[in-house]
């Protein structure tokens, strides 16, 4: 076989030994020869024995050896070359032109990130074709209703990166809707219905009319003068869309258009008695506002159904509706109410506290908006129901972050240590693995060469008697401890490597997601950090949210 083929079997093997640890594996060598140069493939009988041998030799190199080689060879191949998917939305249909697509969330309190999918799947198509998007606040439950989230919205969208060029509010489009349900009425396509509710779903269920749905247009007219008028009580009279009493899904027989309420409304006060439903209004505004694409979740299918009728009762172009699957986010509160009723107790301490799942928290967390908007356009429009995974979420915020965050020590319940057995201790560390250039910490201990360590490492430091403090040296369990040479191989034995701070650590506390405010020391550096992201080694990432001179407050984001 020629020296050249050799040649690329040793250099494999000498990147792979390089990548683990200085053991290649033989079978991945195999894999990537046989992958890369197909014409080896027919001869695998013979060269599956080869990359073997060869295996066997650059394995009894050692690590040093190995790099130096391969920086001889091709010094490019020593650099893990990082996979870059990308993810793409599929092409919408029937684009002719420009989209106009839309966000239509109730002001019931800021985003959470539930809301975030339909957020930025919006925005994708809109950036990706140009066009329109239309942030429109959908506050027709006046009982749910926070006035501060017609605020708040905005500012999560904009955090997000989310572009909304386009702004309404239902609230003043009351008149409009009226105005359309009276031409409805007139059509003979709504009534107004005073029978009791259940007794009228009943009906609907064995596809029978209530005594309403066929009275003369005048009469209905007159029924409508009044129903705006407050002169029914609210509960006793309903604006319904006739749809087809004998459509095969009963959710579609017959809908409630509009409905009267006497609750206050935040915005408009007591102006209205008569409040739109959400088929009503959603199917007007679409039309009105133009929408070529809609997209929303698979729980509106019946709601599009519903809605489609009052488009084809006006003779309106439709807008190409998709629907997704539903998304179950676990571990986390979103329920608007209850995050609400939570602040209200004291419990949570606003709209961004990290045990809610809101966008306000996780832009508080450090997660960075390219991550969420990476995982939903990954999650795409299929219509099968996911699984949130938290920890996709946090790997690509991972991706993100890593290279712009240092690393530091942090020392979570500190005990204290002195070292004895030796004068004077120096250590160092980047401040990033990749990046030299971003400089060290740089440690010196002279007498009593103090340490802290977190309480858990103490514990396993008195049973396991011997520990190494990362870039600084080894010590033995004994009060005060014992230096214990600066061998890095004794991690081969088992000993395992903590992090550590000395005297001149500044205080430091780490909010952790279940709400628990993790006091400690952090190494002194870490006061004077620039950017908003670091990685305490061991910890995880974190946000710094706070500083004060001697003190550094963080919020955890993930490991
Ligand atoms: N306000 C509704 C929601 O957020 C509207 C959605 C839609 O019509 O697609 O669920």
């Amino acid at each position: 076989m020629s020296d050249q083929i050799e040649d690329t079997i040793r250099k494999f093997a000498l990147q792979n030994a390089v990548f683990f640890k200085g053991k290649a594996n033989p079978k991945a060598v195999v894999g990537k020869i046989l992958g890369g140069c197909p014409e080896l493939r027919p001869r695998a009988a013979e060269v599956t024995p080869l990359i073997e041998s060869i295996v066997e030799e650059v394995n009894a190199m050692g690590l040093e050896a190995q790099t130096k080689a391969l920086q001889e060879i091709d010094s490019s191949m020593l650099v893990k070359e990082k996979k870059e998917r990308k993810y793409e939305l599929p092409e919408l249909q029937d684009v002719d032109g420009k989209v106009v697509m839309r966000i239509a969330p109730g002001p019931s309190g800021p985003l959470h990130i539930g809301h975030t999918r339909v957020s930025v799947l919006n925005d994708e198509y809109v950036k990706r074709y140009g066009g329109d998007l239309v942030l429109r606040f959908e506050d027709t439950n006046p009982e749910k209703i926070d006035p501060d989230a017609y605020d708040m919205i905005p500012e999560d969208l904009d955090w997000l990166g989310v572009r909304c060029n386009r702004t309404y509010i239902q609230s003043d489009r009351f008149e409009m809707y009226y105005d359309c349900t009276r031409k409805l009425l007139e059509m003979g396509k709504a009534y107004v219905c005073t029978c009791d509710a259940d007794h009228w779903r009943n009906l609907k269920e064995q596809r029978q009319a209530c005594p309403c749905h066929d009275l003369p247009v005048e009469e209905q007219l007159d029924r409508y003068d009044r129903f705006l008028a407050g002169e029914y009580e609210e509960g006793k009279a309903v604006v319904v869309v006739k749809t087809d009493l004998n459509h095969p899904n009963p959710a579609v027989r017959d809908f409630v258009a509009l409905r009267l309420v006497s609750h206050p409304h935040p915005r408009t006060g007591d102006r209205y008695v008569a409040y739109p439903m959400m088929n009503l209004s959603v199917a007007i505004d679409d039309h009105e506002m133009g929408m070529t694409h809609v997209i929303r979740g698979k729980d509106h299918l019946n709601n599009t159904l519903r809605q489609e009728y009052v488009f084809d009762y006006f003779g309106w172009k439709k807008p190409v509706y998709y629907h997704y699957g539903l998304v179950n986010i676990p571990d986390t509160v979103l329920k608007t109410s209850l995050i609400k009723q939570s602040i209200r107790d004291g419990e949570y301490t606003g709209w961004d506290d990290v045990r809610t799942g809101t966008v306000r928290a996780m832009e508080r967390r450090g997660i960075r908006p390219e991550a969420i908007r990476r995982y939903w356009v990954e999650a795409g429009m299929k219509a099968v129901d996911i699984q949130f995974s938290w920890e996709n979420l946090f790997g690509m915020n991972r991706d993100i972050i890593d290279d712009a965050s240092n690393r530091y020590f942090f020392v979570h319940d500190p005990v204290r240590y002195d070292i004895d057995g030796v004068d004077v201790i120096e250590g160092s560390a980047p401040k990033h693995p990749d990046h030299p250039e971003r400089g060290s910490r740089v440690y010196r201990l002279e007498d009593p060469r103090t340490v802290f360590l977190s309480g858990e490492d103490s514990k396993a430091f008195a049973e396991a008697k011997s520990v190494r403090l990362k870039d600084l040296c080894n010590i033995d369990y004994a009060l005060p401890a014992r230096y214990a040479g600066n061998d890095v191989s004794v991690l081969k034995h088992g000993v395992r490597a903590v992090q550590w701070v000395g005297r001149d650590s500044v205080e430091a506390e780490l909010l952790m997601p279940d709400g628990a405010v993790w006091k400690g020391l952090a190494e002194k550096d870490l006061a004077s950090e620039a950017a908003d992201m670091v990685q305490l080694e061991r910890v995880g990432f974190a946000r710094i949210e706070g500083r004060e001179p001697g003190k550094v407050s963080m919020v955890f984001a993930h490991r």
